[in-house]
C-alpha cells in the first residue's frame, strides 16, 4: 500500500483534490466532461452558507489539470470572501473550462457547460470571466436559468467593467483619505497598470478629479489612445517600479505586488482592480504595512462586478447598483481601522470581516 512506503507529510503531497495546496474546505468540486463537445471544465464550490455560490467561468489554455484544479480552487474561495464582505447574500463559485478560448470555444461546448451548471440545481451560478463574453452567457442561458451576466437584451445587466472601476475608484479614495488625511485625487500621480475594459474606465475617472496619469499595458494602442485622450505618459511594464507615484493601480495581472517589486515600490497607496494582487497573502501584505503603503484588499474593491450581476439576480435598478458600489468606499475605511486597531494587514483584516459574517450566518442557522 502506498500509506507504507510514503509519511503523512508525502502522501499529503500526492493528494491530488483534497491535499491541493489551494485546497480550503471548498464544498464541492465538479469534473465535467463530454466526449462530443471536447468539454473538459471543472466548477469549484467553496462555500455556501451566505447564498449560492456564484463566479465566472475562466477559459484558459492550462498548461495541466493541476493548475486548472488549482486556478478554481483559489478563485473560488476569492469569491466567497468578496461577497461576504460586500454584503451580499452569495456564496463562492468558480469555473474553469480547460482550452483555448479562441480556438476550441464553441456554441455546442457552452450549451454542455450549461447543462453541467443546470445539473447543480441553482447551487453554482455562472458569469463571464476570462475567454467569456456576453454572448456565450446567452449561449448558457438556453439552458439553464442559473447563469447571469447575459446581454441587457435578454434582461442581463450588461457588460459589469464601468461598475467594477467604479467600485475600485471608491476604494481607492477611500485609502486616499486614510493615507494622505483627504480623498481628492487632484494632482495626485497615479499609475494604471492594464488599460482594459476597467483600467480606461478608471482613467477616465481619476483624470475627471485632476490626477496626473501614468498607464502601462502591452497592448501599444491603447496606451497611445489614452495617451491622446488623457495626456497620460506611457510606462513600459519592466519600469513600473521604478516610477515615482502616489498610487499604484494595478489592473492587469495578480501577483505584482511580490518581494521585488514592494521593495521597490514609491507609492503610499495600491488599490487596483486586479485579483490575487499580493503573491503571498500574508508575507507581501506584512511587507506593504511595514513599509506603510495603504493597501486597498483587491477583492474589496474589485466587487462592482459582483454587486452588477448580483442586481440581475435580485431584479434591481442601476441606483440600487450605485449605492452598493458607493458603499466600498465605507467599507474600506473601516478596514483600515480594523487593520490598525488589531496590528494586522488589510488584507487579513478583510479575510476576518468577511468570515465573520459568514460565520455569524451559519451560527443563525442561515
Ligand atoms: P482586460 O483584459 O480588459 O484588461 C486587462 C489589460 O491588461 C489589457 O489591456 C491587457 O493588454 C493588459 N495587460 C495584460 N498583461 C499585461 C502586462 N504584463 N502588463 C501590463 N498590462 C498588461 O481585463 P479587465 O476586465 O479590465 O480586468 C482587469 C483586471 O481586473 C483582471 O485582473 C480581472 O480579473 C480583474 N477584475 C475585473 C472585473 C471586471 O468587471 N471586468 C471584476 C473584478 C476583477
Amino acid at each position: 500500500m502506498i500509506s507504507d512506503v510514503l509519511t503523512p507529510a508525502e502522501l499529503k503531497k500526492v493528494d491530488p483534490v483534497f491535499g491541493q495546496l489551494s485546497f480550503n474546505d471548498h464544498e464541492q468540486i465538479v469534473f465535467c466532461h463530454d466526449k462530443d463537445t471536447g468539454l473538459k471544465a471543472i466548477i469549484g464550490i467553496h462555500n455556501t452558507v451566505l447564498g449560492p455560490a456564484l463566479g465566472g467561468t475562466r477559459m484558459w489554455a492550462y498548461e495541466n489539470e493541476w493548475e486548472a484544479l488549482n486556478d478554481v480552487l483559489r478563485l473560488s474561495r476569492g469569491m466567497t470572501y468578496k461577497s461576504a464582505i460586500t454584503g451580499l447574500n452569495l456564496g463562492g463559485g468558480k469555473a474553469v473550462i480547460i482550452g483555448d478560448a479562441a480556438t476550441e470555444k464553441t456554441p455546442e461546448l457552452m450549451r454542455r457547460f450549461g447543462e453541467f451548471v443546470h445539473s447543480l440545481s441553482g447551487k453554482y451560478i455562472t458569469a463571464e470571466d476570462v475567454g467569456m463574453e456576453t454572448s456565450d452567457m446567452d449561449l448558457v442561458r438556453e439552458v439553464t436559468p442559473y447563469v447571469t451576466g447575459i446581454s441587457e437584451e435578454k434582461g442581463g445587466a450588461g457588460n459589469p467593467s464601468p461598475v467594477t472601476a467604479y467600485g475600485v475608484y471608491m476604494g481607492m479614495k477611500a485609502a486616499a483619505k486614510y493615507r494622505f488625511g483627504s480623498d481628492n485625487l487632484q494632482g495626485k500621480t497615479i499609475l494604471v497598470q492594464g488599460v482594459g475594459h476597467v483600467g480606461a474606465t478608471l482613467v477616465d475617472l481619476v483624470s475627471a478629479e485632476g490626477a496626473v496619469l501614468k498607464i502601462s499595458d502591452i497592448n501599444q494602442g491603447r496606451l497611445e489612445q489614452l495617451r491622446e485622450q488623457y495626456g497620460a505618459e506611457i510606462i513600459a511594464p519592466a519600469d513600473i517600479f521604478d516610477q515615482d507615484m502616489d498610487i499604484y493601480a494595478p489592473c492587469a495581472l495578480g501577483a505584482t505586488l511580490n518581494d521585488d517589486s514592494i521593495a521597490r515600490l514609491s507609492a503610499s497607496v495600491v488599490a487596483g482592480a486586479a485579483n490575487n494582487q499580493l503573491a503571498d497573502e500574508n508575507r507581501n501584505g506584512s511587507q506593504l504595512k511595514a513599509r506603510n503603503i495603504a493597501y486597498a484588499p483587491d477583492f474589496l474593491i474589485n466587487a462592482g462586478g459582483i454587486i452588477n450581476v448580483y442586481a440581475e439576480l435580485e431584479g434591481y435598478g442601476k441606483d440600487e447598483i450605485r449605492k452598493k458600489t458607493e458603499n466600498i468606499y465605507h467599507t474600506t475605511l473601516e478596514i483600515f481601522g480594523h487593520a490598525d486597531k488589531h496590528d494586522c494587514t488589510t488584507h487579513q483584516s478583510a479575510l476576518r470581516l468577511a468570515e465573520q459574517r459568514i460565520a455569524e450566518r451559519k451560527l443563525a442557522g442561515k
